[in-house]
């Protein structure tokens, strides 16, 4: 079973001779089972926002009562092109736009800092195992969104709202490629984050309603100075920057939310872009599964994580299956007193004793 995520997963089975033959061939990699989906169709979900310093008193005052975990509150909303997509295609595929409000609230600190030691004492693992390069690349844009949103040293308290872009349209499928036949070499990453124009108007819708939320009545008493770089250097300029202005700083201020997913995708075997059936076998060889993010055919329209899990869960379900041995895995995975077996065997409960009057 690989479970290497959607970025090493592809990686792993093209150097063991299972994914686009001419990719293999261009790196002297005999094929075993020629699968063109393998490291095709890579989505995520690319988020933006605007992010203003926040005034002093109200760092005082706030942060008393908001945690700075950098996320306070999440809104679903669609933006009106999603809505035309979905009538194009004759579905309702539900919120395309996440909206995080968030806040950094540190009388003694500086947001920027506070950000990128974040990372640093979150994720240990992000800056120590090798097989995470990959994804150390890609959060450098992140850092830079951070960056550019927020001057440094010059505010000790920031808020904004930022927004993930849940339905990434056709043209924003990007890709992992190998990079040598060497396991030690990171594969190339294209990321295609906001590749499809209409992605990019989505964003747009989004970025103006946070505009708009950062400016309403009710919220404007706590945005202190803005400096987003190269858009808005005054409330005013934010207030009155152009939907080109605003479509250029998504463009240059965006960043992963590091939901890669799809790259060995599951499906009909009878497609030729598919690489797992619907029991996650993969194509062409026996006695593999693939049980990660890879296997969605398309990013989830929420964040990935529990998806994932779900996915290894049902994974070890059709192992079980396979063996015979479903009963065991029922029991297991409900913890012996939750699923229709157990509770059948279950002895009756006593009988409740009578109410008091
Ligand atoms: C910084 C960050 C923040 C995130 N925040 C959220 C969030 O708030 N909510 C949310 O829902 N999702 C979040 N995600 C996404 C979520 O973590 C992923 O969608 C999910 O973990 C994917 O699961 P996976 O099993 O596909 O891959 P992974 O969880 O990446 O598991 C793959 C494992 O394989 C290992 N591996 C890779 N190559 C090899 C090899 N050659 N040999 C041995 N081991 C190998 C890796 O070290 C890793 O442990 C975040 C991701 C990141 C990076």
């Amino acid at each position: 079973i690989l479970s290497a995520g959607a970025i090493a997963t592809p990686q792993l089975l093209m150097l063991s001779s299972i994914g686009p033959r001419d990719q293999l061939e261009e790196h002297g990699i005999p094929v075993v089972s020629d699968l063109p989906g393998v490291g095709s169709n890579l989505q995520d979900h690319p988020v933006s926002g605007l992010i203003v310093s926040a005034p002093p008193e109200a760092v005082e005052k706030l942060s008393a009562r908001l945690d700075s975990s950098g996320l306070n509150g999440v809104a679903f909303t669609k933006s009106r092109k999603d809505k035309e997509r979905d009538d194009r295609a004759g579905v309702d595929s539900g919120p395309d736009l996440e909206l995080v409000f968030l806040s950094r609230l540190d009388p003694l600190g500086n947001p920027v800092k506070a950000f990128v030691h974040d990372f640093q004492g979150k994720f240990p693992q992000l800056h120590t195992n090798p097989w995470l390069q990959p994804v150390r690349d890609l959060l450098h844009k992140t850092g830079q969104f951070l960056v550019t949103s927020v001057v440094e040293g010059k505010a000790k308290g920031a808020i904004g709202v930022v927004c993930e872009f849940n339905h990434p349209g056709e043209k924003s499928r990007g890709s992992v490629r190998l990079r040598s036949g060497n396991v030690r070499d990171h594969p190339l990453i294209d990321d295609a984050l906001l590749r499809d124009e209409e992605d990019v108007d989505c964003m747009l819708e989004a970025i103006k309603l946070i505009r708009q939320i950062l400016l309403s009545p009710s919220m404007r008493k706590w945005v202190g100075t803005v400096e987003i770089n190269g858009l808005a250097n005054s409330v005013e300029e934010l207030a009155a920057a152009s939907d080109e202005a605003l479509r250029a700083y998504i463009l240059r201020a965006s960043g992963t939310t590091w939901h890669y997913s799809c790259t060995a995708r599951m499906g009909d075997p009878a497609d030729p872009d598919v690489v797992c059936d619907p029991h996650l076998r993969v194509k062409g060889v026996q006695g593999l599964r693939v049980a990660d993010a890879s296997v969605m055919p398309f990013v989830v329209s929420g964040n990935t994580n529990a998806s994932s899990m779900m996915i290894g869960d049902k994974c070890a379900e059709l192992v079980l299956r396979d063996h015979g041995l479903e009963d065991a895995g029922a029991r297991k995975s409900c913890g012996g007193g939750g699923c229709k077996k157990c509770v059948k065997e279950a002895p009756e409960a006593p009988e409740a004793p009578e109410a008091p009057e």
